[in-house]
């Protein structure tokens, strides 16, 4: 956990118009301590874009948020399972229809595979459509002896290492409200304009197994070819099958940006942060009477928080009480990244001190961002068998305690890059050179990511 940065020096007078203006509460967030906050350069900027953000149309519905709700609640009972993935960070850049189609494809791909292997339901989710904020362990970067301000995220800042481009601009608020708009709208377009249609999704992941790097992957292959087959045969309704729901989600940092998109549901009279439909907190941001714990325990949505090697129990039992204090179904996901060295010893605490409790949450592992390590020649890597080492911890603990392993968390892109050491077709550091795009942490490639779903669908097929 990190150090608090300085509170802007000015406040959200401007935001009175926000259809959730007065409801109790929902600004309480404002008096506690909060980290990882931008220092706007501008004030009348600021005050300007989050005045404009809070009378834009919602990028989600709260009858949709509803529904993901209902969705979590059977993964957390074992009857569905999450895939939740997409960049470290969006880039306003990278927001082309090109890139975003081949991460949905990807996502997709992955999901008929973990659909046969978990014999379930699969629900898919991006990282996708606002994950535009990044928590940052150091305020300043230092480049030949110039220090400037640290990335934070498109939202903030940009990547350029240069003084203007550092500066943090709150125009940008806006353009990641319209940039998340768009690829929303293109994710829409995809998953429920016949593009998704179950049998080209099994066609795409021909291109994975008849590269002989993925013999292995084989059988499992003709297995899911017959299954499609006999669901042909009888007569499955492969029109129902080109529609797929598809949810957005990111990490809920900018408080500000947050806040401005909250609404409240005329239907129920919720707030719901129409940003996305599921939100979580982040490693960094998780002190329980800090404000994105207090912010996101008032919002409707379902709430992740993400749990390193430093959580206890208590930590654990302390934050669903403040988050689901009803302990509403689908309301709470504990997204654990402990590192492949760590999960087998301490996630069994956590889990087990939950389930003493009567608690239920959703349980799901984020095997990336416990296994982050530096390449000899100098790149932010991660190490393919290192990944998968703490998935299959993750599935080994539950099973030992009888725990339901509900999802993955996965960076990953659809694209050929190199930013991930290893896998069956491996990628090597020299490759970093000219495939490494990401501007944050690495992602798995297209073919990781896709031979991760092989993996991950042998270890649930055994389940
Ligand atoms: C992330 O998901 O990119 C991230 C920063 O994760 P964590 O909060 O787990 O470090
Ligand atoms: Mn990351």
């Amino acid at each position: 956990m990190t150090e608090l940065s300085a509170r802007p020096a000015f406040s959200l007078s401007s935001t009175a118009q926000s259809g959730a203006a007065n409801y109790p509460g929902l600004d309480v967030w404002r008096d506690l301590p909060v980290s990882q906050q931008p220092s706007w350069q501008d004030k009348d900027v600021f005050d300007a874009s989050v005045g404009e953000l809070s009378v834009l149309p919602p990028l989600v519905f709260a009858g949709e948020v509803d529904v993901l709700r209902e969705r979590l609640a059977a993964a957390a009972e074992g009857k569905a399972f999450l895939l939740q993935g997409g960049d470290c960070a969006e880039t306003f850049e990278a927001a082309t229809a090109d890139k975003i189609s081949a991460r949905v494809k990807t996502i997709l791909q992955m999901a008929v595979v973990l659909t046969y292997g978990a014999a379930m339901p699969v629900i898919k989710m991006g990282r996708m459509a606002g994950q535009f904020a990044k928590p940052r362990s150091s305020n300043d970067e230092t480049r030949d002896g110039v220090t400037l301000p640290a990335y934070r995220g498109d939202i903030v800042n940009g990547y350029e290492f240069t003084p203007e481009s550092r500066g943090h601009d709150a125009a940008r608020l806006l353009k990641a409200y319209h940039t998340s708009a768009s690829t929303l709208n293109l994710i829409r377009a995809f998953t429920q304009g016949g593009f998704a249609d179950l049998r080209s999704v099994h066609q795409w992941n021909k291109g994975f197994t008849e590269n002989p790097a993925h013999a292995r992957y084989e059988s499992l292959a003709r297995d899911i070819d017959r299954a499609i087959k006999f669901m042909a045969s009888c007569g499955a309704d492969f029109e129902a099958l080109k529609r797929v729901e598809f949810f957005a989600s990111h990490e809920a940092l900018l408080l500000d940006y947050e806040r401005a998109l909250t609404r409240i549901d005329s239907r129920t009279g919720f707030p719901y942060d129409t940003s996305a439909h599921f939100l979580w907190i982040g490693e960094r941001t998780r002190e329980l009477d800090h404000a994105h714990v207090d912010f996101l325990s008032r919002v409707r949505n379902p709430i992740g928080v993400k749990l390193g090697p430093s959580t206890t129990g208590d930590d654990a039992l302390r934050l669903i009480d403040k988050l689901d204090p009803e302990r509403e179904p689908g309301r709470l996901t504990f997204i654990t990244r402990m590192g492949a060295g760590n999960i087998r010893k301490k996630l069994p605490a956590i889990v087990e001190k939950v389930t003493a409790s009567g608690a239920k949450v959703l349980w799901v592992t984020d095997p990336m961002h416990g296994n982050t390590v530096t390449s000899p020649n100098g790149y932010k890597t991660r190490n393919f068998d290192d990944v998968i080492d703490e998935v299959r911890g993750f599935f080994e603990v539950h099973q030992a305690l009888g725990t339901v392993p509900g999802g993955l968390h996965v960076e990953m892109t659809g694209d050929d890059v190199a930013e991930c050491l290893g896998g069956a077709d491996p990628v090597d550091q020299e490759s970093f050179l000219d495939k490494y795009e990401s501007v944050c942490d690495p992602r798995l490639n297209h073919m990781q990511s896709l031979e991760m779903a092989f993996l991950v669908a042998g270890a649930l097929a055994k389940h």
